[in-house]
């Protein structure tokens, strides 16, 4: 088990819920996409860093830090013995090519390069190393996870793992000696504390309440296509059950995180629902997990 845990950002739920509910521009849903894709990606690398025997390697997923006022993101850091291991995790598809230091996709549009932003974020990591007089060689690589990329002119000489090497440049890691210290596991809680999760509101596009499509979606496939019963609620696309309980607090985390001002009171929860039946099952279940304010008629939940 990783040393810390890689959970879908707020902005991926964000961009989620949104693009189930409205309309997404072209540009965001873009970013949608590629947000979902990226995630996938680092799911997929997670799996073979599961492999790595805790006892000499610690993991952290999807670290968020910031030096001197510069935010940097570490999609994977494994701290073994003598040197740390800053891992970017990228789910590119498809053909690319190589030329002049650049990364380009087959027609000619060129890309980040990768390497550029590994090499910025090792520069800050040093220098967040530094503040507390912490000293180790850190190797970063750019890891492509999917085994549909193709990397034309590939340099050799570049921090690349390609997709058929990455199960044995992991599988490797075990063979190596690693004895961790109390050391490491402070400079583990270190960059765990350190960790500041970025704002999930500065890419989405504009939307309202009254603009959103209502209803309560199927916590697996997001249709709306559900029935409620007294105690289940029941997709009828992927056929998933689910707790009416559940369903109702998903609802209602949706509510937050797409609108943090908004007051969560029953008729709202009923509203934007829309197949539950009974208020009053709604108003049990908000009294049940959240604290009631107000009374009667200006009742809402925290
Ligand atoms: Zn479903």
């Amino acid at each position: 088990m990783a040393y810390k845990e890689r959970i879908e950002s707020e902005e991926l739920k964000l961009f989620r819920f949104l693009n189930n509910r409205m309309v997404l521009p072209s540009k965001e849903q873009k970013i949608y996409l590629y947000l979902e894709k990226g995630f996938k990606g680092e799911v997929m690398f997670d799996q073979l860093t599961e492999e790595l025997d805790p006892k000499k390697f610690l993991v952290l997923n999807d670290l968020r830090l910031e030096t001197s006022s510069t935010n940097f993101q570490i999609d994977s850091f494994i701290i073994g013995q003598g040197t740390h291991f800053p891992c970017e995790v990228k789910n590119y598809e498809g053909d690319y090519y190589y030329k002049s230091n650049q990364f380009y996709v087959m027609n000619d549009t060129v890309i980040q390069n990768p390497l550029d932003q590994i090499k910025r974020s090792e520069t800050l990591l040093l220098q967040t190393f530094q503040k507390v007089n912490y000293s180790i060689p850190i190797k970063s690589n750019v890891f492509f996870v999917n085994p549909a990329f193709t990397l034309y002119q590939a340099p050799l000489d570049k921090p690349i793992i390609y997709p058929t090497q990455l199960s044995k440049y992991l599988e490797e890691f075990n063979r190596k000696p690693s004895v961790l210290t109390d050391d490491h596991y402070k400079i583990a809680d270190y960059l765990v504390k350190e960790h500041k999760p970025a704002s999930p509101y500065t890419r989405v596009p504009p939307y309202t309440y009254e603009l959103l499509i209502k209803g309560l979606t199927c916590f697996s496939c997001h249709s709306f296509l559900v029935l409620a019963g007294e105690t289940k609620i029941v997709c009828n696309v992927c056929g998933l059950v689910e707790k009416v309980e559940n369903g109702i607090l998903r609802s209602v985390e949706e509510l937050q995180l797409l609108f943090p001002a908004i007051k969560i009171t029953t008729n709202l929860v009923f509203q934007w629902c829309k197949v539950i039946e009974s208020k009053k099952q709604i108003r049990r279940i908000l009294q049940k997990h959240y604290k009631t304010v107000g009374t009667r008629h200006t009742t809402y939940y925290i």
